[in-house]
């Protein structure tokens, strides 16, 4: 709706590890995408649909607040992927 007037704040840095083209992953990365939100990290490409599914069911469990286990799978499933994520992180730390 308003990809215009967020683009300052949300395009030109990766939604998965927020590297930027100022501060790029280790090795360098490129832009997968055109809005610039995601780069071509191995790990960030994994976890990109990992996040956002995970944001949409955080979305829509807020939207029916009465319906809580999406929020509680969305966690379980968030917590599991950001653990193998830190793992990943300090295997490939240099
Ligand atoms: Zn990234
Ligand atoms: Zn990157």
């Amino acid at each position: 709706m308003s990809r215009r007037t967020k683009q300052a704040e949300n395009e030109g840095r990766c939604r998965v590890c927020w590297c930027t083209d100022e501060d790029a992953c280790p090795g360098g990365c490129a832009w997968v995408d055109d809005a610039h939100t995601l780069c071509d990290s191995p790990t960030c490409v994994e976890m990109a649909p990992v996040l956002d599914a995970a944001r949409e069911l955080l979305r829509s469990a807020l939207q029916g607040s009465s319906r809580l286990k999406p929020l509680r799978d969305a966690i379980t499933a968030f917590d599991e992927h950001a653990a193998q994520f830190q793992k990943e992180i300090q295997g490939a730390d240099l």
